[in-house]
């Protein structure tokens, strides 16, 4: 008989609880999936990035490798979230329209929908605005049907899928994804789904701060302002309010909210974004959010790292998503896992 073999996730955020999944799909007879991680979905830390997610889907356009991957992985996402979101309504992803008005249009906007790598065109209910549709002040505008999910709610909806389907979890603080090689039995792969990676030189934060209001908003809205700031608004599906957001800061460790940056997300919400009349452009705030986006200098890494003289053991990463990380994440689950299989790490799903 096979000795059985135990395959350690690390990290319980988007990528690591999707990634798990993914995984057990393809597991051979001997063996079984554990995710050890310092936060499960149930805790809110600072460093733990996915619960502070907005989280709705918004093409980005441009050439470079890494956009025209994260393009792909993208619009994987989009189709299994649109199935996820027919068959499972617990998961709390919801289609709705999502529009785009940008007042200074960068140039890879402007040429996105005729360009050959179109990050719109898998898009249901796709729609360039014409000149007397946009707003003043907006330039170039869309409108397509998007997808918003509650982050909370769906990173927990992961989990209990993960357990459900047999996998085990272990609440633990690794100082190196070494040390997950001896916390069962047999560890032959890790994956390590840590957001940052550990201590990667290409890693850095972006810090994001938002605020969470019980008014209600019929779509998601993301507008790019003349000064290169963007604003949206993203309704939490399963009455969890909506998400007005929001800041992109580079490097800043900051952890609490500035008062400054809430009062100009709502003063530019309550300008631009359809709530309902019934809120008179007064804000009912439940709670302000500071996250920080797990981003690294090219994009996610996803590769394998065999160890040790005979390459025994392995470690596949899988981080690094910054902040498109439930947009890309049954892309990026699905490309760590055919790593995986291109390693004969797991086994290939049989088509019966
Ligand atoms: C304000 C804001 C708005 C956002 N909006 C969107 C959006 O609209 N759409 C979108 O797609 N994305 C959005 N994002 C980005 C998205 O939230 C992140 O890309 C995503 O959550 C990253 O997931 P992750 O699993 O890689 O990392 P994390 O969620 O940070 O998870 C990392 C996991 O690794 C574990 N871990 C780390 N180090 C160790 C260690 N040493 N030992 C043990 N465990 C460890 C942690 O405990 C955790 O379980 C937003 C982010 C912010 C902050």
């Amino acid at each position: 008989m096979e000795e059985k073999e135990t395959i350690v996730v690390i990290g319980a955020g988007v990528i690591g609880l999707t990634t798990a999944l993914c995984i057990q799909q393809h597991l051979k007879p001997s063996q079984s999936v554990l995710i050890v991680a310092r936060e499960f979905p149930d805790a809110t830390s600072i460093n733990y990035t996915s619960p502070w997610g907005g989280a709705h889907y918004r093409p980005v356009p441009g050439t470079s490798p890494q956009l025209i991957r994260e393009a792909k992985q993208a619009a994987r996402t989009y189709d299994v979230f649109k199935r996820l979101a027919a068959e499972e309504p617990a998961s709390s992803i919801k289609f709705l329209e999502g529009i785009e008005h940008l007042e200074a249009p960068p140039p890879e906007y402007l040429e996105a929908v005729d360009s050959e790598n179109n990050v719109y065109a898998h898009l249901d209910g796709f729609r360039q605005l014409s000149k007397d549709e946009l707003p003043p002040g907006v330039k170039w505008g869309v409108r397509y049907w998007t997808w918003s999910v509650n982050s909370p709610v769906y990173c927990a909806f992961l989990l209990r899928k993960f357990i459900l389907k047999g996998g085990e979890t272990k609440e633990y603080t690794l100082v190196t994804p070494m040390e997950a090689f001896e916390l069962a039995k047999n560890v032959k792969t890790v994956v390590n789904c840590s957001g940052m990676g550990f201590a990667d030189p290409k890693s850095f934060i972006i810090r994001g701060q938002t605020c969470l209001v019980r008014n209600p908003c019929p779509v998601t809205v993301t507008r790019q302002n003349a000064d290169g700031t963007w604003s949206f608004c993203i309704p939490r599906p399963l009455e969890g309010g909506t998400i007005i957001g929001g800041t992109k800061e580079p490097h800043d460790w900051h952890p609490n909210p500035r008062p400054e940056t809430r009062a100009r997300l709502l003063e530019n919400a309550s300008k631009w974004f359809p709530f309902t009349p019934e809120s008179q452009g007064k804000f009912d705030v439940i709670r302000d959010i500071v996250g920080r986006r797990p981003a690294r200098e090219g994009g996610v890494r996803i590769e394998a790292e065999k160890l040790g003289v005979d390459g025994d053991n392995t470690i596949v990463h899988a981080y690094g998503a910054g902040g498109r990380g439930y947009e890309l994440s049954w892309g990026i689950a699905e490309d760590a896992t055919e790593v995986m299989l291109k390693n004969g790490l797991l086994q290939e799903k049989s088509s019966l």
